[in-house]
C-alpha cells in the first residue's frame, strides 16, 4: 500500500493536484472534505461546524479514516485530503501507516493567492473537478460548466473570506506544526506551488517516483 498525504492549508489547490495523481498514476482519492460534507447532509451539527470553518473533532476523523482505509485495495495507490489536521490525528494516522510507504507533501503557497482561490473557486458536484474562475488556465471551457461532465458548477458554501480565515488561523495553529513532525520522520517535502501549474505539477510526479 502507497499512500501520499497533503498538507496544505485551506485552498492551496490540493484538488488540482490529486487529480493529477488520480488521472496520471492511478491514485484513488479519500476526501475527508467530501465524506464529511456527504455525512452533513443528514446532521445539523455537522453541517454547522463545517459552515462554521472550524475543526471537526478528532474523534470523527478517526473513525471515518479507519472505515475508509479498511476499504482500500492494497494495490491502489491512494491520497489522503485534508487529514491529519492535528498532531493528535497525525499520531494515530502513523500507527495505521506504519510500515506502509508513504510522503507527505506539503503545498507552499503565498497567502494572498489563497484567498484569490477561495473568492473564484467553482467546484463540479459530479466529478469534484475544482476551477477558479480568477485563474488564467483554470476556467472551464464554457462559462460555469465542467468541461468533463457538462453541468453547471457550484460554489462551496464554506468558499467566503470570513469562513476562509478562520480555517487558516486552525491551519496556522493545529496543522503547521505538522510540518516538523514529518520533516523529522523523514517524510516532509516541500512543494513551491508559486511556480507555474505544470512546473508544480512535474515536480510533484519527480517526489513520488
Ligand atoms: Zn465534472
Amino acid at each position: 500500500m502507497r499512500a501520499c498525504i497533503f498538507l496544505a492549508p485551506p485552498a492551496a489547490g490540493k484538488g488540482t493536484y490529486s487529480n493529477y495523481l488520480i488521472k496520471k498514476y492511478g491514485y484513488q482519492q479519500f476526501s475527508t472534505g467530501d465524506i464529511l460534507r456527504k455525512r452533513a447532509e443528514n446532521d445539523k451539527e455537522l453541517e454547522r461546524v463545517l459552515a462554521s470553518g472550524k475543526f471537526v473533532d478528532d474523534e470523527t476523523i478517526i473513525e471515518i479514516l479507519s472505515d475508509e482505509l479498511q476499504k482500500l485495495s492494497d494495490d491502489t495507490p491512494f491520497i489522503l485530503d485534508g487529514v491529519p489536521r492535528t498532531l493528535h490525528q497525525a499520531q494515530i494516522l502513523s500507527q495505521m501507516l506504519e510500515g506502509k510507504d508513504y510522503q507527505v507533501i506539503y503545498l507552499d503557497i503565498e497567502e494572498e493567492t489563497l484567498k484569490k482561490r477561495v473568492v473564484g473557486r467553482r467546484i463540479c458536484p459530479k466529478c469534484h473537478r475544482s476551477y477558479n474562475v480568477l485563474f488564467d488556465g483554470f476556467r472551464p471551457k464554457v462559462e460555469n460548466i465542467c468541461d468533463d461532465c457538462g453541468i453547471a458548477l457550484e460554489t462551496r458554501k464554506d468558499d467566503n473570506l470570513e469562513s476562509f480565515q478562520i480555517r487558516l488561523d486552525e491551519f496556522m495553529k493545529n496543522t503547521y506544526p505538522l510540518k516538523e513532525y514529518y520533516d523529522n520522520l523523514g517524510k516532509l517535502y516541500v512543494l513551491d506551488t508559486n511556480l507555474s501549474q505544470e512546473e508544480s505539477l512535474h515536480e510533484l510526479g519527480e517526489i513520488l517516483k
